[in-house]
């Protein structure tokens, strides 16, 4: 438990989906960016907290993938359109992978990523799943 909180504490971006907006051109980037590349120097970015739903902008299904991810595949890697614009990469968790569509609402949820062996150290992060 207590490596969960100390990871919690100092990763805290990997818990909330947190962006930039600038708020010269109104553009939002994900991972957050720290000059926007429209306005260059005129740009004045913030952080913005994004809701966690978007779409599915497109997909593919992995059926052969690295030893790390072996015992859930085949899985689903998405690339999310936020609402609030920006676009994320993340893994599609219960999905029936056959009928997942381009343009499928999502949002996000915290899943284990993944588990070491040895020490049992468990991390998190946020994925997304199909909104029903
Ligand atoms: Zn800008």
């Amino acid at each position: 438990m207590s490596d969960i909180i100390r990871t919690w504490r100092y990763i805290p971006q990997r818990y909330n989906l947190i962006g930039t907006k600038c708020t010269t051109c109104g553009k939002v980037y994900f991972p957050p960016r720290v000059i926007c590349p429209e306005c260059r120097r005129n740009g004045k970015l913030e952080n913005i907290q994004f809701k966690g739903t978007g779409k599915i902008h497109s997909f593919s299904i992995v059926r052969t993938p690295i030893d790390d991810f072996k015992t859930i595949a085949p899985y689903s890697v998405a690339i999310i359109e936020l609402d609030e614009g920006a676009k994320v990469t993340s893994q599609i968790v219960d999905a029936d992978i056959d009928n997942i569509k381009i343009g499928d609402p999502v949002e996000m949820v915290f899943r284990k990523i993944r588990e070491d062996g040895e020490d049992g150290v468990i991390s998190y992060g946020f994925k997304f799943k199909i909104k029903k």
